[in-house]
């Protein structure tokens, strides 16, 4: 990249993350805890959300933001649960940014809200770049996908709070590494939580379950 392109991506890069900041600060003030979902396209950040609203529907006032590229085939789904979706799509841009989950924000009645899952793009590049104003960010990797996605697309790891490794009922029939998965993790995110799961079979979603509510106090 050229020196000048390095200047313009973070000149926006700046303007996005103080846009960021209001929505954090917007959310924080009614207290609402917005999780950012992100992964590769079919890695099961749908199902995951769909899980987790049968468990805490009951409990929680769950709003979702479903941001893809065309469609509304996921917001569609979630609505089908009487859960409020706001469907964002992208266009022909392959990323989110905060001034897109400003407008979704505005649409939402945030007095009666306590949870609000972000479903990112499909995307593990440059959805890592754009702060959008969540208070933490998940990212779901999927066991057909391999072990090795962290070291190709590092950046997305470094700032997770919690990496689920999503259909564990399949791990019979993939090479990904388990057990050696955390200690890979450690060079590049010591802190991240690891929670192996199966949005399909229910497996694991206890901890990740816990982890939600815990961050909810
Ligand atoms: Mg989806
Ligand atoms: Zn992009």
């Amino acid at each position: 990249m050229s020196a000048r392109t390095i200047t313009v991506k973070e000149n926006i890069l700046g303007a996005n993350k103080e846009k960021a900041e209001i929505n954090r600060k917007l959310l924080t003030d009614h207290h609402i805890l917005m999780i950012n979902l992100m992964s590769s396209p079919g890695s099961g950040k749908t199902s995951l959300i769909m899980r987790a609203i049968n468990r805490f529907k009951d409990k929680y006032r769950i709003a979702v933001i479903e941001g893809d590229i065309a469609s509304s085939i996921d917001a569609d789904k979630i609505r089908h649960q009487n859960v409020p979706a706001v469907q964002i799509n992208a266009g022909g841009g392959c990323h989110l940014d905060a001034m897109m989950i400003k407008k979704a924000l505005d649409s939402m009645d945030l007095d009666r809200i306590d949870l609000i899952f972000l479903e990112n793009i499909g995307n593990l590049v440059c959805t890592a770049d754009f702060d959008l104003g969540a208070h933490k960010n998940v990212v779901l990797l999927s066991v057909p996908e391999g072990d090795d996605k962290p070291r190709k697309y590092p950046v997305v790891f470094l700032d997770a709070d919690v990496i689920l490794i999503n259909k564990v009922d399949v791990s019979p029939y993939f090479d990904f590494n388990l057990d050696a998965f955390p200690e890979m993790i450690s060079s590049l995110n010591p802190s991240a939580e690891i929670f192996p799961v199966s949005a399909k079979t229910g497996e694991g979603m206890d901890r990740w379950f816990s982890w939600i509510e815990e961050t909810l106090k």
